[in-house]
């Protein structure tokens, strides 16, 4: 045999067992990773073509060469499709399976217009043996549908290159090396196209199938070396930065491997910042959120105001034991923290007068007095007196702001170790922890001057009030033993005496002394 049909005959053989094998390969290994059915099945077509390719090279009649060319023309017009349908699945993008069968429309017409070309001569208006060198190869003329196949080839595989390099920007080092690839892949058979129909090919011979087996092996290397398919990197990719959390993958050094667009978006240092800083020195000047970062364990913290994150981490481990790094997951929970706060707000504070409600107010003092080691306690409820009279002479919302406007007063007045609330109606019940007696009865006295100064405007009159206080003093030895509701019985019998004894006036019984 002529040592350079040997030579294309080497090479095409070679193209088509390695097709082969890729083919086998990711049927068998890569199985149900995108992208991998339509490179399974474009190199099934690429060894097939190859194969058939092969033997019209060693043919020596027209016949022969014709029978060949029909059996490369099988495979041959799906290639550039199988391409194009490759990278969106990999790149993640969902094309409807009516459209990809209408894209082999065309293929399938070159393949009816090839058959029957004897008919027409639409696809080759002529076909002759020539003799190159030492061999014979086929020379054949177009006719127009060849160049309607070329064009779609062409147009397929570029749609196929600019789809790859829309996921360009943004990509990691490996992604862009795989698209890199890819893209180079797909050029081959466009450069090999070109230079077989402009005359450029040796011998005339057609390169088709060794560029497409040099595309083979540019996917061969993306897919071994850059491991093509294996973690599905882009639709990967995708996901992680269409995560509503912010991710940040950290080494075991601290050192900041990866982080995605979410994690951008809730902390901006990140846009100005190279993968491989430390995140400790990154988040440095927001306080908290170093030292939660610190830990391991998951935390709720105020980044800024009104915006509360929660951090949780997941070590990674390396062969089960081997700690090799974590990842953080950031989940922005303010609106939850708003909404629970919110809740909280409706359960604990009295919607008028926005002090604590009753059944807030007992539970907020039962835990002081838990837990906090304290001495003495001090009750004091106070009533309005003749508010009824308000709400009679002038309309309830008359009432209401009175209401509104002592609360106000009395809050903003309180100091360290009081708290107020509202008992029910007009009345409000106030507890303040470790003040002597004698300081006790002096405080409600002085908050009973205030109300009584206190001038309302409402509809442009002056209202005026007075309060009547009952108040008691428990000093304790054993927290345990304060009876509150004992406490709140005595201080509102006091009331009542107050009320009894004229009103606007301060009544104090002192508690036994445990
Ligand atoms: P006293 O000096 O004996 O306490 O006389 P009073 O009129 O204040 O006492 P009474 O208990 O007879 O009347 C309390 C009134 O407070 C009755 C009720 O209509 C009114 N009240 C209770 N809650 C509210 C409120 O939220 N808004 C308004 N505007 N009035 C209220
Ligand atoms: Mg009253
Ligand atoms: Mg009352």
């Amino acid at each position: 045999m002529d040592t350079g049909l040997m030579l294309y005959v080497v090479s095409t053989v070679s193209a088509g067992l390695l097709g082969l094998f890729l083919c086998a390969y990711s049927f068998f290994k890569l199985k149900n990773t995108p992208g991998v059915l339509y490179f399974g099945l474009l190199n099934f077509a690429v060894a097939f073509f190859a194969f058939m390719y092969t033997f019209e090279l060693l043919s020596t009649s027209l016949e022969q060469v014709a029978f060949w060319l029909k059996l490369e023309y099988l495979a041959l017009p799906f290639i550039p499709a199988l391409t194009l349908f490759m990278i969106l699945d990999y790149v993640g993008e969902q094309v409807k399976t009516k459209y990809k069968y209408m894209y082999l429309l065309l293929p399938l017409m070159t393949i009816f217009f090839h058959h029957t070309n004897s008919m027409h001569g639409l696809y080759y208006s002529d076909m002759e043996m020539m003799r190159v060198s030492n061999f014979e190869v086929v020379k054949l003329t177009y006719g127009p549908w060849y160049y309607v196949h070329s064009l779609y080839l062409f147009v397929t595989l570029v749609i196929s290159t600019i789809v790859a390099f829309t996921k360009w920007k943004g990509a990691s080092f490996r992604f862009k090396m795989q698209l890199l690839f890819l893209v180079t892949g797909i050029l081959f058979p466009i450069i090999g196209g070109h230079m077989y129909m402009n005359g450029l090919s040796p011998d005339g011979v057609d390169l088709g199938p060794v560029f497409l087996s040099i595309s083979l092996l540019f996917f061969t290397v993306s897919l071994f070396i850059f491991q093509l398919f294996d973690v599905v990197p882009i639709a990967k990719e995708k996901i992680f930065d269409n995560m509503q959390e912010g991710i940040l993958v950290v080494n075991k050094y601290r050192v900041l491997l990866d982080f995605n667009q979410a994690a951008e978006r809730i902390f901006p240092i990140l846009s100005s910042t190279k993968i491989g800083s430390d995140i400790d020195t990154l988040f440095l000047e927001t306080e908290e959120l170093a030292s939660a970062l610190q830990g391991d364990t998951s935390t709720t913290i105020e980044l800024k105001r009104e915006m509360y994150v929660q951090l949780i981490f997941t070590p990674i481990y390396e062969r089960e034991h081997y700690h090799i790094g974590t990842i953080i997951s950031i989940l922005d929970v303010s609106e939850r923290v708003q909404m629970e706060r919110r809740m909280f707000e409706l359960a604990s504070i009295d919607s008028l007068t926005q002090v604590f409600n009753r059944r807030y107010f007992i539970e907020k003092t039962e835990e002081v007095l838990a837990n906090d080691p304290i001495n003495s306690v001090g009750m004091i409820m106070f009533d309005i007196d003749f508010f009824k009279r308000i709400n009679d002479t002038h309309g309830h919302q008359a009432g209401d702001e009175v209401l509104i406007q002592i609360a106000s007063l009395i809050k903003s007045s309180l100091r360290e170790n009081e708290m107020v609330g509202r008992y029910g109606g007009e009345e409000f019940i106030f507890v303040t922890w470790d003040a002597p007696p004698e300081l006790l009865y002096e405080r409600a006295e002085e908050l009973r001057i205030q109300l009584e100064q206190l001038i309302i405007f409402y509809n442009e009159k002056e209202l005026k009030v007075t309060s009547s206080f009952g108040v008691t003093y428990l000093s304790v030895t054993d927290l345990k033993e304060i009876d509150l509701q004992e406490l709140i019985r005595i201080a509102d019998k006091n009331l009542y005496q107050a009320k009894e004894l004229g009103r606007n006036r301060v009544v104090f019984s002192e508690s036994l002394v445990h």
